[in-house]
Protein backbone atom coordinates (compact mmCIF):
# COMPACT_ATOMS: atom_id res chain seq x y z
CA UNK A 1 0.00 0.00 0.00
CA UNK A 2 1.40 3.38 -0.56
CA UNK A 3 -0.27 7.38 0.74
CA UNK A 4 -3.24 8.02 -0.93
CA UNK A 5 -3.45 11.80 -3.07
CA UNK A 6 -5.06 14.37 -0.81
CA UNK A 7 -5.01 12.35 2.40
CA UNK A 8 -4.11 13.62 5.86
CA UNK A 9 -2.47 10.88 7.96
CA UNK A 10 -2.71 10.96 11.84
CA UNK A 11 0.17 9.63 12.58
CA UNK A 12 0.69 8.14 16.55
CA UNK A 13 4.73 8.21 17.13
CA UNK A 14 6.27 6.26 20.58
CA UNK A 15 5.85 8.00 23.73
CA UNK A 16 9.69 7.39 25.02
CA UNK A 17 10.82 3.94 23.46
CA UNK A 18 11.78 3.84 19.38
CA UNK A 19 10.81 0.13 19.30
CA UNK A 20 7.04 1.30 19.54
CA UNK A 21 7.04 2.79 16.02
CA UNK A 22 5.15 1.01 13.76
CA UNK A 23 6.48 -0.19 10.43
CA UNK A 24 3.25 1.63 8.87
CA UNK A 25 4.13 4.99 10.79
CA UNK A 26 7.47 4.89 9.10
CA UNK A 27 6.22 3.99 5.62
CA UNK A 28 3.30 6.85 5.78
CA UNK A 29 5.78 9.48 6.73
CA UNK A 30 8.37 8.56 4.18
CA UNK A 31 6.04 8.70 1.56
CA UNK A 32 4.51 11.75 2.78
CA UNK A 33 4.42 15.18 1.04
CA UNK A 34 4.64 17.12 4.09
CA UNK A 35 5.03 16.46 7.46
CA UNK A 36 3.09 18.48 9.65
CA UNK A 37 5.15 18.47 13.14
CA UNK A 38 4.43 19.89 16.44
CA UNK A 39 8.03 20.74 17.15
CA UNK A 40 10.43 20.25 13.76
CA UNK A 41 13.62 20.41 16.15
CA UNK A 42 12.18 17.31 18.77
CA UNK A 43 10.56 15.38 15.39
CA UNK A 44 13.50 15.89 13.77
CA UNK A 45 15.37 13.60 16.07
CA UNK A 46 13.01 10.81 15.20
CA UNK A 47 12.57 11.48 11.68
CA UNK A 48 16.36 11.01 11.24
CA UNK A 49 16.74 7.95 13.10
CA UNK A 50 14.02 6.20 10.62
CA UNK A 51 15.79 8.01 8.06
CA UNK A 52 12.57 9.98 6.99
CA UNK A 53 13.51 13.22 5.09
CA UNK A 54 10.39 14.77 4.02
CA UNK A 55 9.78 18.35 4.09
CA UNK A 56 8.92 19.27 7.89
CA UNK A 57 6.70 22.21 8.63
CA UNK A 58 5.50 23.22 12.24
CA UNK A 59 1.88 23.00 13.60
CA UNK A 60 1.74 23.65 16.83
CA UNK A 61 -0.77 25.31 19.22
CA UNK A 62 -0.07 29.14 18.81
CA UNK A 63 -0.14 28.56 14.71
CA UNK A 64 -2.96 25.67 14.04
CA UNK A 65 -5.17 27.84 12.93
CA UNK A 66 -3.29 30.13 10.94
CA UNK A 67 -1.33 27.12 8.86
CA UNK A 68 -4.71 25.44 8.14
CA UNK A 69 -5.44 27.48 4.91
CA UNK A 70 -2.06 26.30 3.82
CA UNK A 71 -2.28 22.76 4.32
CA UNK A 72 -5.73 22.51 3.20
CA UNK A 73 -4.62 23.78 -0.42
CA UNK A 74 -2.08 21.34 -0.25
CA UNK A 75 -4.25 18.57 0.97
CA UNK A 76 -6.70 19.91 -2.31
CA UNK A 77 -4.52 20.21 -4.58
CA UNK A 78 -3.32 16.24 -3.68
CA UNK A 79 -0.84 16.01 -1.80
CA UNK A 80 -0.98 13.48 1.43
CA UNK A 81 0.42 15.08 4.49
CA UNK A 82 1.05 13.28 7.91
CA UNK A 83 0.12 14.75 11.16
CA UNK A 84 2.89 14.14 14.32
CA UNK A 85 2.77 15.14 17.79
CA UNK A 86 6.29 15.07 20.18
CA UNK A 87 5.24 11.91 21.08
CA UNK A 88 2.05 9.51 20.82
CA UNK A 89 -1.19 9.81 19.70
CA UNK A 90 -1.57 13.69 17.63
CA UNK A 91 -5.02 15.09 19.21
CA UNK A 92 -4.56 13.60 22.54
CA UNK A 93 -3.01 16.51 24.82
CA UNK A 94 -1.83 17.38 21.84
CA UNK A 95 -2.26 19.70 18.09
CA UNK A 96 -4.26 18.83 15.38
CA UNK A 97 -8.19 18.83 16.53
CA UNK A 98 -8.68 21.93 14.18
CA UNK A 99 -6.84 20.57 11.14
CA UNK A 100 -8.90 17.31 11.51
CA UNK A 101 -12.14 18.86 12.40
CA UNK A 102 -11.81 21.44 9.37
CA UNK A 103 -10.16 18.45 6.64
CA UNK A 104 -12.85 16.28 8.09
CA UNK A 105 -16.15 19.36 7.10
CA UNK A 106 -14.01 19.91 3.54
CA UNK A 107 -14.44 16.31 2.85
CA UNK A 108 -11.10 15.60 3.02
CA UNK A 109 -9.56 11.59 3.24
CA UNK A 110 -8.31 11.54 7.61
CA UNK A 111 -6.56 8.04 8.18
CA UNK A 112 -5.57 7.59 11.44
CA UNK A 113 -1.97 5.43 12.00
CA UNK A 114 -2.48 3.99 15.40
CA UNK A 115 0.18 3.48 18.11
CA UNK A 116 1.43 4.83 21.15
CA UNK A 117 -0.69 6.56 23.46
CA UNK A 118 0.31 7.27 27.23
CA UNK A 119 -3.16 7.09 28.53
CA UNK A 120 -4.12 3.93 27.41
CA UNK A 121 -0.73 2.18 27.90
CA UNK A 122 -1.26 3.43 31.71
CA UNK A 123 -4.84 1.52 32.13
CA UNK A 124 -3.93 -1.29 30.09
CA UNK A 125 -1.83 -2.04 33.05
CA UNK A 126 -2.93 -0.74 35.90
CA UNK A 127 -5.52 -3.65 37.11
CA UNK A 128 -8.09 -1.15 37.17
CA UNK A 129 -11.37 -1.50 35.74
CA UNK A 130 -10.74 -0.63 31.76
CA UNK A 131 -14.06 -1.28 30.62
CA UNK A 132 -15.59 1.94 30.40
CA UNK A 133 -12.90 4.65 31.66
CA UNK A 134 -12.88 8.79 31.04
CA UNK A 135 -10.11 10.73 30.09
CA UNK A 136 -9.63 13.41 31.66
CA UNK A 137 -6.13 15.21 30.55
CA UNK A 138 -4.41 18.03 32.18
CA UNK A 139 -6.07 19.07 35.37
CA UNK A 140 -6.02 22.95 36.07
CA UNK A 141 -2.79 24.23 37.35
CA UNK A 142 -4.51 26.44 40.07
CA UNK A 143 -5.47 24.64 42.99
CA UNK A 144 -8.88 26.17 43.58
CA UNK A 145 -9.63 25.64 39.89
CA UNK A 146 -7.99 21.60 40.07
CA UNK A 147 -9.79 21.01 43.15
CA UNK A 148 -13.08 21.95 41.79
CA UNK A 149 -12.12 19.58 38.93
CA UNK A 150 -11.93 16.61 40.97
CA UNK A 151 -15.23 17.56 43.09
CA UNK A 152 -17.43 17.46 39.87
CA UNK A 153 -15.65 13.85 39.48
CA UNK A 154 -16.19 12.50 42.71
CA UNK A 155 -19.04 10.63 42.36
CA UNK A 156 -18.13 9.14 38.82
CA UNK A 157 -18.06 4.96 38.36
CA UNK A 158 -16.02 5.01 35.51
CA UNK A 159 -12.13 4.93 35.92
CA UNK A 160 -10.47 8.36 35.49
CA UNK A 161 -6.97 8.80 33.47
CA UNK A 162 -5.60 11.99 33.93
CA UNK A 163 -1.98 13.22 32.63
CA UNK A 164 0.01 15.64 35.38
CA UNK A 165 3.16 17.14 34.92
CA UNK A 166 6.18 16.48 36.89
CA UNK A 167 6.00 19.85 38.78
CA UNK A 168 2.60 19.21 40.04
CA UNK A 169 2.16 15.90 40.50
CA UNK A 170 2.72 15.78 44.43
CA UNK A 171 0.56 18.81 45.03
CA UNK A 172 -2.28 16.72 42.61
CA UNK A 173 -2.05 13.53 44.24
CA UNK A 174 -2.94 15.45 47.62
CA UNK A 175 -6.09 17.54 46.14
CA UNK A 176 -6.90 13.60 44.86
CA UNK A 177 -6.43 11.79 47.91
CA UNK A 178 -8.67 14.62 49.73
CA UNK A 179 -11.46 14.88 47.50
CA UNK A 180 -11.71 11.25 46.35
CA UNK A 181 -10.67 9.76 49.12
CA UNK A 182 -7.35 8.18 50.48
CA UNK A 183 -8.40 4.27 50.19
CA UNK A 184 -9.98 5.06 46.32
CA UNK A 185 -7.29 2.53 44.42
CA UNK A 186 -5.16 4.40 42.32
CA UNK A 187 -1.82 3.91 40.26
CA UNK A 188 0.92 6.28 38.90
CA UNK A 189 2.71 5.26 35.76
CA UNK A 190 5.72 6.93 35.16
CA UNK A 191 7.96 7.18 32.13
CA UNK A 192 6.17 4.37 30.40
CA UNK A 193 8.34 2.68 27.78
CA UNK A 194 11.42 4.86 29.13
CA UNK A 195 14.78 3.60 31.32
CA UNK A 196 13.22 4.56 34.85
CA UNK A 197 9.39 3.14 33.87
CA UNK A 198 7.67 2.82 37.48
CA UNK A 199 4.03 1.72 37.89
CA UNK A 200 3.11 1.97 41.15
CA UNK A 201 -0.09 1.32 42.09
CA UNK A 202 -1.86 1.70 45.86
CA UNK A 203 -4.73 3.44 47.76
CA UNK A 204 -4.79 7.76 46.62
CA UNK A 205 -3.45 8.39 50.27
CA UNK A 206 -0.26 6.18 50.22
CA UNK A 207 0.28 7.34 46.65
CA UNK A 208 0.51 11.00 47.39
CA UNK A 209 2.71 10.66 50.76
CA UNK A 210 5.40 8.27 48.78
CA UNK A 211 5.46 11.02 45.88
CA UNK A 212 5.87 13.55 48.27
CA UNK A 213 8.31 11.87 50.25
CA UNK A 214 10.46 10.87 47.47
CA UNK A 215 11.39 13.31 44.92
CA UNK A 216 12.60 10.94 42.48
CA UNK A 217 8.91 10.22 41.77
CA UNK A 218 8.39 13.44 41.04
CA UNK A 219 10.36 13.53 37.66
CA UNK A 220 9.61 12.75 34.08
CA UNK A 221 6.48 11.91 32.39
CA UNK A 222 3.46 10.69 34.48
CA UNK A 223 -0.16 9.43 33.83
CA UNK A 224 -2.63 9.21 36.71
CA UNK A 225 -5.15 6.66 37.40
CA UNK A 226 -7.77 6.70 39.81
CA UNK A 227 -10.50 3.97 40.55
CA UNK A 228 -14.26 5.24 39.65
CA UNK A 229 -16.18 5.36 42.81
CA UNK A 230 -18.08 1.41 42.80
CA UNK A 231 -21.82 1.54 42.37
CA UNK A 232 -22.22 -1.15 44.62
CA UNK A 233 -24.48 -3.87 43.27
CA UNK A 234 -28.29 -2.77 44.87
CA UNK A 235 -26.62 -0.47 46.89
CA UNK A 236 -29.66 2.19 45.95
CA UNK A 237 -32.70 -0.92 46.16
CA UNK A 238 -33.96 0.37 49.81
CA UNK A 239 -36.74 -1.31 51.36
CA UNK A 240 -39.75 0.08 49.11
CA UNK A 241 -37.79 -1.06 45.72
CA UNK A 242 -37.54 -4.15 47.20
CA UNK A 243 -40.89 -4.59 48.13
CA UNK A 244 -42.00 -3.36 44.65
CA UNK A 245 -40.20 -6.06 42.73
CA UNK A 246 -40.97 -8.72 44.61
CA UNK A 247 -44.97 -8.42 44.13
CA UNK A 248 -43.99 -7.17 40.39
CA UNK A 249 -41.68 -10.58 40.00
CA UNK A 250 -44.46 -12.99 40.91
CA UNK A 251 -46.87 -11.06 37.81
CA UNK A 252 -44.16 -10.24 35.12
CA UNK A 253 -40.93 -11.36 33.43
CA UNK A 254 -37.60 -10.00 34.92
CA UNK A 255 -37.08 -7.02 32.21
CA UNK A 256 -40.39 -5.60 32.62
CA UNK A 257 -40.96 -5.72 36.32
CA UNK A 258 -37.51 -4.33 36.55
CA UNK A 259 -38.44 -1.30 34.22
CA UNK A 260 -41.76 -1.14 35.48
CA UNK A 261 -40.16 -0.88 39.39
CA UNK A 262 -37.90 1.56 37.99
CA UNK A 263 -40.72 3.59 36.89
CA UNK A 264 -42.22 3.63 39.99
CA UNK A 265 -39.11 3.77 43.03
CA UNK A 266 -36.65 6.10 40.80
CA UNK A 267 -33.92 3.33 40.85
CA UNK A 268 -31.79 2.34 38.23
CA UNK A 269 -33.31 0.06 35.95
CA UNK A 270 -30.09 -2.01 35.84
CA UNK A 271 -29.71 -2.12 39.70
CA UNK A 272 -33.30 -3.74 40.01
CA UNK A 273 -32.43 -6.11 37.20
CA UNK A 274 -30.03 -7.51 38.93
CA UNK A 275 -31.81 -7.50 42.16
CA UNK A 276 -34.32 -9.36 40.65
CA UNK A 277 -31.85 -11.71 39.55
CA UNK A 278 -30.74 -12.54 43.26
CA UNK A 279 -34.31 -13.04 44.40
CA UNK A 280 -35.09 -15.37 41.25
CA UNK A 281 -31.99 -16.95 43.12
CA UNK A 282 -29.52 -16.65 40.09
CA UNK A 283 -26.45 -14.24 40.23
CA UNK A 284 -26.21 -11.86 37.65
CA UNK A 285 -23.51 -11.76 35.24
CA UNK A 286 -19.86 -10.95 36.41
CA UNK A 287 -21.27 -10.78 40.41
CA UNK A 288 -19.53 -13.42 42.90
N1 LIG B 1 -0.27 12.69 22.79
C1 LIG B 1 0.37 12.06 23.94
C2 LIG B 1 -0.22 10.67 24.15
O1 LIG B 1 -0.74 10.10 23.20
O2 LIG B 1 -0.14 10.14 25.25
C3 LIG B 1 0.26 12.94 25.16
C4 LIG B 1 0.89 14.29 25.00
S1 LIG B 1 0.79 15.30 26.43
C5 LIG B 1 1.38 16.83 25.86
C6 LIG B 1 2.16 14.77 27.38
C7 LIG B 1 1.72 14.07 28.66
O3 LIG B 1 1.41 12.70 28.36
C8 LIG B 1 2.81 13.98 29.71
O4 LIG B 1 2.85 15.15 30.52
C9 LIG B 1 2.37 12.78 30.51
O5 LIG B 1 1.31 13.11 31.38
C10 LIG B 1 1.85 11.87 29.40
N2 LIG B 1 2.94 11.03 28.88
C11 LIG B 1 3.53 11.11 27.67
N3 LIG B 1 4.51 10.19 27.56
C12 LIG B 1 4.52 9.50 28.73
C13 LIG B 1 5.31 8.43 29.24
N4 LIG B 1 6.26 7.87 28.52
N5 LIG B 1 5.02 7.98 30.49
C14 LIG B 1 4.06 8.53 31.24
N6 LIG B 1 3.28 9.55 30.80
C15 LIG B 1 3.51 10.04 29.57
Amino acid sequence: MSNKPGTLYVVATPIGNLEDMSPRAVRVLSEADLIAAEDTRHSGTLLRHFGIGRPVVAVHEHNEREMLHQLLARLGEGQSIALISDAGTPLVSDPGFSLVHAARLADIPVVPVPGPCAAIAALSVSGLPSDRFVFEGFPPAKTAARRARFENLRTEPRTLIFYESAHRIAESLDDMASVFGRDRPSMLAREITKQFETLHDAPLGELADWVRTDANQQRGEMVVLVQGLPLAAGREVDAAADRTMRVLIGALPLKQAALLAARITGVKKSLLYAHGLRLAGHQPAGEE
